[in-house]
C-alpha cells in the first residue's frame, strides 16, 4: 500500500460467541490475504492469531490483538474480539476501535444467547455489521433458520446475499445473488476459487432468493424500492452502493454463508468486507473533550490534523516487551515525536512503531489517521487512555471498567517465588484493567479479583506458563464492596501532642456516593493555604489506604467521591504521615455516618430449556433469590427464562440445573451491576467477620 488512502482501510472485528468459528475464519482470512502460507487448524493448535500458549490449548481467543492484512488493494486491520462472556470488557474495548464487524454464527445452533449479548453491545457502539453463517457443512446446518433468528432474536434486518451449494461433505460452493453466479472451492487446494454458472437445479430457487434480497434492500432504500417496483433490471453497482449505504447506516445486515473449516465462502466474505463495510471516512468522527478548554473536539480522520489516538490494548510480548495498540483517529503518530497522555498529562517519546502481521512485525515510521498500530516501550501507557499531540490534548470518552465480581487468593508454591509472582501480577494487571490485585489485610494473602471464574483461571494459567511461577489458589469467592448511600461532611482529626514531637493534622472532607465502578474520586478545594500544598496528596494516600477494609464486613470500599474542603495544620507537628492518618480517619467517620451498605454482584442469567421444564427452571432460579425478568419462546418447544440472581447464589447452579431439566437445560450469565445486599445476607456476613 502506498502512503495512505483512507477509503481503502477497513478496521474490522470478527465477532462471535465461543466455538462459532471465529478463530478458524480469521485464520482463513489471513491465509487468503496471502500472509499466512500454511493453513492452521484450531484443533491442531497452530493458528496465527492465537499466539498465546493457552489460547492454543483451550482453542479460545482471549487477548485482542490487531492484525493487518491486505486484500485487493485494501488494508484490512482485524481487531480480535474475545468470544467468552467473562471478557466483556475486552469485547467492549475492541468494539470501540473497530469500524465494522463480521458476526459469525454456527449454522446449526444459530443465534446463541451469548451472541445476543455481544450483538447488543455492538448495537450500543453503532457498529455496522454483516453476518457469516459458518459451519454450513455440519449435519443439521440451516441457513434459513439462522436468518430467522437474526431477525427475531437480534431485531436486525437481514439481507441474504448467498445460498450454499451442497450439504455436509458435499458442500463445495455458494450461489451469489448479486452477480447471479456460483463460486466453487476445492477442498484439496484452498487457494482455488472457480466462478461458474448456477447449477440448473438451483436456478429457480436462486432467482426467487435474489428477489427476496432486492425486496429486503428495497425495505430500507428508496431508490432500490422504486426501481424494484417499476420492474427495472437493477445492476450490480447500484445494488452494492445501496447495500453499502444501508449497512453503514445500520439499517440492514448483509448475510453470507460458508464453512471456514473447509474454505468455502472466504473470498466472497473478503470481497463483501471491502464492498460493504465502512472505511474510517464513512463514519462519524470520534469525539473527545479538550483538556485545555473543556470543549468538545471532533477528531477528524485527516492526516493534517493534530495527532489523536486511543490506546485500546496493552500486551507484554516475550520478545519485545510492552506493546501498546493504538487506533489513530486524527493526524499522524510518528516515531521520535513526543505525545501526551491526555488522561494524565504525562509526556512520552514514541520509540518504535510496529504493525502486526499474521507472522511478523513490520517496523514503520508513522501510522496515519484511520489506521491501527502498536507502540513499543511506551512506559506509562494505560488501556483506554487517549494519547495526543502536545498542543491539543483531547480525552476521548474514557472506557469505564466494572468492578470485579469474583476473587481468589493466590500464593507461590515456593517461597522464593514471591517476588516473581508480584512482577507477574503487576504486568498482567497493567495489560488487563479488569484484573485487580490486593492484599487481604486480615489473612495477609494476595488476592486477585476479576470478571468471572474463567477470567481468573486464565490469569493463573498465564502466571504458570509465561512467568514460570507455580502457584496455589484458594476457592473462588464473590467480591463484595462497601459504599455510602448519602452525602456527609466529616472531619478527620489526628492530634497527638503529649510532649516531644507530636502529630497534628485536621481535614474536613465532603463525601458523596460516586458513580458505579469509579472507585475513589478525590478532589481538593483547598484555597488560601488552609493546609500546605504538599499535604494534599497525603490526604488522598490516607483515603486510599483506608479503602481496603470497610466497617460492615471488612470488604473493600468503592464508588465514593471525596472533596477536601478545609483543614488545619501545625508548623512543627504536622507531617505527611499525620495527614495520611487524618484522611484515613475521615473515611472511617464517613462510612459511619454516610449510611454504609454492602454491595454484591448481580448477574443476568439466561436459561434455555425445553418448555416442559420452564416451571422447574423458575423454581430453581427463585430458590436462589432470583428475580424472573422474562420468559420467551426460543424455538419450537424451547424457552429462554431470564432472571437476575446474586452471584453468591449461583455456585453449583450448573449441577442443579442439569438435574432439574434432565440434562437438557443450558445457561449463560453476565454481570449486570452491583446492588445492595439483603439485610439477611448482611447480618450473615457481619457474623463471619466478628
Ligand atoms: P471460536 O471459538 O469462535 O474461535 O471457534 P474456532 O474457530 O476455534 O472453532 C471451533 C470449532 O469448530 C473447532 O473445532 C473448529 O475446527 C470447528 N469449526 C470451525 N469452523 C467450522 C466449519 O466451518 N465447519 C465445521 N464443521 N467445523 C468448524
Amino acid at each position: 500500500m502506498s502512503t495512505f488512502d483512507l477509503s481503502k482501510i477497513r478496521n474490522i472485528g470478527i465477532i462471535a460467541h465461543i466455538d462459532a468459528g471465529k478463530t478458524t475464519t480469521t485464520e482463513r482470512i489471513l491465509f487468503h490475504t496471502g500472509l499466512t502460507h500454511r493453513l492452521g487448524n484450531v484443533d491442531d493448535g497452530n493458528t496465527t492469531t492465537d499466539f498465546m500458549d493457552q489460547e492454543r490449548e483451550r482453542g479460545i481467543t482471549i487477548q485482542s490483538a490487531a492484525i493487518t492484512c491486505t486484500w485487493d488493494g485494501h488494508q484490512i486491520n482485524i481487531i480480535d474480539t474475545p468470544g467468552h462472556i467473562d471478557f466483556t470488557a475486552e469485547v467492549q474495548r475492541a468494539l470501540r476501535v473497530l469500524d465494522g464487524g463480521v458476526v459469525a454464527f454456527d449454522g446449526v445452533s444459530g443465534v446463541e444467547p451469548q451472541s445476543e449479548t455481544v450483538w447488543h453491545q455492538a448495537d450500543r457502539y453503532n457498529v455496522p455489521r454483516m453476518c457469516f453463517v459458518n459451519k454450513m457443512d455440519r449435519i443439521g446446518a440451516d441457513m434459513d433458520k439462522t436468518v430467522k433468528m437474526i431477525k427475531d432474536r437480534l431485531g436486525a434486518h437481514p439481507v441474504v446475499l448467498q445460498m450454499p451449494i451442497g450439504t455436509e461433505n458435499d458442500l463445495n460452493g455458494v450461489v451469489d445473488f448479486i452477480d447471479m453466479v456460483a463460486y466453487y472451492y476445492d477442498p484439496e487446494d484452498p487457494s482455488v476459487e472457480k466462478k461458474a454458472e448456477i447449477p440448473a437445479n438451483l436456478l429457480d430457487e436462486a432467482h426467487a432468493r435474489r428477489d427476496k434480497m432486492l425486496e429486503a434492500i428495497a425495505d430500507v432504500d428508496d431508490e432500490i424500492a422504486m426501481a424494484y417496483l417499476d420492474g427495472e433490471e437493477i445492476d450490480r453497482d447500484t445494488i452494492i452502493s445501496a447495500l453499502r449505504a444501508v449497512t453503514i447506516a445500520n439499517k440492514a445486515v448483509p448475510v453470507l454463508c460458508g464453512t471456514a473449516l473447509r474454505n468455502v465462502g472466504i473470498q466472497p466474505l473478503l470481497r463483501a468486507v471491502v464492498d460493504l463495510l465502512p472505511s474510517p471516512l464513512d463514519l462519524e468522527p470520534m469525539k473527545g473533550e479538550s483538556v485545555l478548554t473543556g470543549e468538545e473536539v471532533e477528531c477528524l480522520p485527516d492526516v493534517n490534523e493534530p495527532f489523536a489516538g486511543l490506546v485500546f490494548k496493552i500486551m507484554s510480548d516475550p520478545f519485545v516487551g510492552k506493546l501498546a495498540f493504538v487506533r489513530v483517529y486524527s493526524g499522524v503518530l510518528r516515531r521520535g515525536e513526543t505525545i501526551v497522555d491526555a488522561n494524565t498529562g504525562k509526556k512520552e517519546r514514541i520509540g518504535r512503531l510496529v504493525r502486526m502481521h499474521a507472522d511478523h512485525r513490520e517496523e514503520v515510521e508513522e501510522i496515519f489517521a484511520g489506521d491501527i498500530g502498536a507502540v513499543l516501550g511506551l512506559k506509562n501507557a494505560v488501556t483506554g487512555h487517549s494519547i495526543t499531540d502536545e498542543s491539543l490534548p483531547v480525552v476521548m470518552e474514557n472506557i469505564t471498567f466494572p468492578n470485579p465480581v469474583i476473587e481468589v487468593s493466590i500464593a507461590p508454591r515456593k517461597r522464593e517465588d514471591q517476588d516473581r509472582l508480584g512482577i507477574a501480577l503487576q504486568r498482567l494487571s497493567e495489560e488487563d484493567p479488569t484484573l485487580q490485585v490486593h492484599t487481604d489485610e486480615r489473612t495477609d494473602e494476595t488476592v486477585i479479583a476479576g470478571m468471572g471464574e474463567l477470567h481468573l483461571d486464565v490469569v493463573v494459567d498465564r502466571i504458570r506458563r509465561e512467568f514460570k511461577v507455580e502457584v496455589d489458589c484458594g476457592a473462588p469467592k464473590v467480591a463484595y464492596f462497601e459504599t455510602i448511600t448519602r452525602a456527609v461532611s466529616v472531619e478527620g482529626r489526628l492530634v497527638k501532642q503529649t510532649g516531644g514531637h507530636g502529630q497534628f493534622a485536621v481535614v474536613q472532607i465532603e463525601f458523596e456516593p460516586g458513580e458505579p465502578g469509579t472507585g475513589l474520586v478525590y478532589e481538593s478545594k483547598i484555597f488560601g493555604g488552609a493546609i500546605p500544598k504538599e499535604y494534599i496528596p497525603a490526604v488522598e494516600k490516607g483515603l486510599r489506604s483506608a479503602l481496603a477494609e470497610g466497617p460492615l464486613a471488612g470488604q473493600p470500599i468503592t464508588d465514593i467521591k471525596a472533596t477536601l474542603v478545609d483543614g488545619k495544620f501545625h508548623e512543627v507537628d504536622s507531617s505527611e504521615r499525620a495527614f495520611e492518618g487524618a484522611g484515613a480517619i475521615a473515611l472511617r467517620n464517613a462510612m459511619g455516618r454516610g449510611a454504609a451498605v454492602l454491595l454484591e454482584p448481580i448477574m443476568s442469567v439466561d436459561v434455555v430449556a425445553p418448555a416442559d421444564f420452564t416451571g422447574d427452571v423458575i423454581g430453581e432460579l427463585s430458590g436462589r433469590a432470583g428475580t424472573i425478568s422474562g420468559i420467551e419462546p426460543r424455538s419450537t418447544g424451547v424457552q429462554t427464562v431470564r432472571a437476575e440472581v446474586p452471584l453468591a447464589r449461583m455456585f453449583g447452579f450448573a449441577t442443579s440445573l442439569r438435574s432439574a431439566t434432565q440434562g437438557r437445560g443450558t445457561f449463560t450469565m453476565e454481570f449486570t451491576r452491583y446492588q445492595q445486599v439483603s439485610e439477611e445476607t448482611r447480618k450473615e456476613m457481619a457474623k463471619n467477620v466478628a
